[in-house]
Order: structure tokens, then sequence, then C-alpha cells
């Protein structure tokens, strides 16, 4: 039902062709104009959709949240990683409706969820640089939150350390933010370049320690210990901790010594599409 080869109108402002997008499409930048053009277009064609991942408390194995996590399904390129599109989204500036979207259907879904048993699961969704700079987007979270009925308490923003360089909009944003109940967490935590006295003037809640040490934690190679001094790190400034990228039960013994309780991974799920979730919790109830 794909076609090979197909032709989409650049709705890029100042260009007015056509473009070629191929399946096997190699050149980098050919690559990337092709998606930054296709992004435009992709949210009103119904390309987006949204994964779930939970967030499991280690002593109950119960979910305490989900991140939600954007897919696009291109019909000519098929499904692109937001690892390749999210920073192109970001350099064009389409990330800001996109992440709007984005809240909007986690905020809905996640209430949803709520509502039909599964009691104080929270929201947690990814919010880019671009997005936290705009004036409006505490009005909009505002807006989002009354429109999906989901309380303020049961939403996690997710920054990396790169939205936040510019300290002097991203500070005032984020206190506003946590003002109104919600929670802020820093993701990715110890691969960008915060300083500590940075970390320690953050209005947030929440570290999410990066796979990249998690993945260290049951190996005796150096760097074994960030994950400890990470979680030793947020004890003193009073945040809880997320582990992200657990794969192994060795890396859970040990987070728990630590005295990290919740973690996510595919060890205990991948991202899946809601209604895989919601199996899960009909699932759970039933047991
Ligand atoms: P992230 O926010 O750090 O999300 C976690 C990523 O790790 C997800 O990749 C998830 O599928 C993956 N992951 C989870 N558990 C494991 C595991 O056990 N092992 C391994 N190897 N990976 C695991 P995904 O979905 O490809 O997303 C990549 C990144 O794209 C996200 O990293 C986030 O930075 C960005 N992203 C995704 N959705 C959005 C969005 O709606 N808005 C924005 N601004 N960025 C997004
Ligand atoms: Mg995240
Ligand atoms: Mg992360
Ligand atoms: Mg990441």
């Amino acid at each position: 039902h794909r076609a090979d080869v197909a032709m989409y109108e650049s709705k890029r402002a100042g260009t007015h062709g056509w473009r070629m997008f191929h399946p096997e499409m190699t050149d980098r930048r050919d690559r990337d104009a092709a998606l930054a053009d296709a992004l435009v277009t992709a949210a009103g064609d119904g390309q987006f959709g949204l994964a779930y991942q939970p967030l499991v408390d280690l002593s109950t194995g119960d979910p305490v949240a989900v991140e939600a996590l954007l897919r696009w399904d291109h019909p000519v390129l098929g499904p692109i990683s937001p690892a390749e599109f999210v920073p192109i989204a970001e350099r064009t500036g389409a990330i800001t409706g996109i992440g709007h979207w984005v809240l909007e259907q986690a905020c809905r879904q996640v209430q949803q969820w709520r509502l039909s048993g599964a009691g104080d699961l929270y929201a947690s969704v990814n919010v880019s640089a671009r997005q936290l700079q705009e004036h409006s987007f505490l009005g909009d979270v505002i807006t989002v939150l009354h429109r999906t009925g989901l309380p303020a308490e049961a939403l996690v923003l997710e920054i990396t350390e790169s939205a936040i360089v510019d300290e002097e909009v991203a500070i005032p944003a984020l206190e506003a933010l946590r003002r109104h109940g919600i929670r802020v967490a820093v993701d990715d935590f110890g691969t960008g370049y915060s300083s500590l006295h940075l970390l320690t003037q953050l209005p947030v809640d929440v570290l999410k320690i990066d796979r990249s040490f998690v993945a260290k934690l049951d190996g005796t190679t150096r760097g074994a210990g960030v994950a400890e001094a990470v979680i030793r790190l947020a004890q003193v400034l009073g945040l809880s901790t997320v582990a992200e990228g657990i794969e192994t039960t060795a890396q859970v013994a040990e987070l728990q010594l630590l005295g990290c309780s919740v973690a996510q991974g595919y060890l205990f799920a991948r991202p899946m599409p809601a209604a895989e979730f919601t199996a899960s919790l009909t699932e759970r109830a039933r047991a």
C-alpha cells in the first residue's frame, strides 16, 4: 500500500516546488530537508501517534506513570525515529505545534485511564526548549489541563538540560509551571552540560537518570558509580529520581539498594500503543 516513490508539495515558506521522497533516501541533507517539509503537514494528515511507556514502582511493580513518546509513520518513508525528526522539528519551529498536540493527546488519554480505575497514574510529557521559550506556553498547558480534566498534580513535564541553557527564560517559566502544581523533570540527566551551581537554582522536582549510566550499573568499569552519585545528589537537593533504560534484573536490584524507587525500561515494557496499555491495566485489575 506504500508507494515506492511519491511526490509531495513542498509547503515550506519560499519554496513552491515539488520534492521527491524515496524510501531509501540516503543523503543526509536531502533527507533532513525532505523531513523538514514533511513535518509541516504531518500532523494535519494524521501521521503522528503516541506510544506510552510505563514508569514502574520497583517495590510493587505497579505502573505509577506513563511517558508519552511521539511516533511518526510517514506514508512513503515509513516509521521515523523521534531521535531523528525531533531535532529537525526543533530547528524549523514545527515542534511547538507538534508538542502542543502531544500534550493534549497525552493528558486526555491519561485522564481517561485515571477515570477507568488507574488511580493516581500521572502523565510524563517531553517538552522542547522552543516550547518552554514561548510566552504562551504556561497558558497553553493550563488550557489543556482544563480541557482534558487532568489535574495539574498528574502532569510532569520532561525537559533536557539543553532546554535550560537560557536560564533567564527557563527558570521563571519553570517556576510559573510549578506554582500551578505542575511538576518538572530533567530528562537524560548527566548527558548535558548544566553545572552543579545551575542545578541548585533549578526549580525542578525529578532527575531522570540517563540510561547510559543505568547500563553501567551492573558492570565494574569506570562509571559504574555515576548512577549512585546522581541518586545521592538528588537526595541532597531534595529531588526524586527515575531511572531510564532498565534492561536487567541486576539493574533493578542495584537501583533499589541505592534508593531509587521508580524506573522505566524494556525489562518492564516497551513503549506501546494506548490500547495495549489499556489491556495491561485490565489484566492487572483481574490478577
Ligand atoms: P527520552 O525522552 O529520553 O525517552 C526515552 C527513550 O528511551 C525512548 O526512545 C524510549 O523508547 C527509549 N527506551 C525506553 N526504555 C529503554 C530501554 O530499556 N532500552 C533502550 N535502549 N531504550 C529505551 P524514543 O521513543 O525513540 O524517543 C527518543 C527521544 O525522542 C526521547 O528520549 C525524547 O528526547 C524525544 N521525544 C520523543 N517524543 C517526544 C515528544 O513528544 N516531544 C519532544 N520534544 N521530544 C520527544
Ligand atoms: Mg523523556
Ligand atoms: Mg530520557
Ligand atoms: Mg533521550
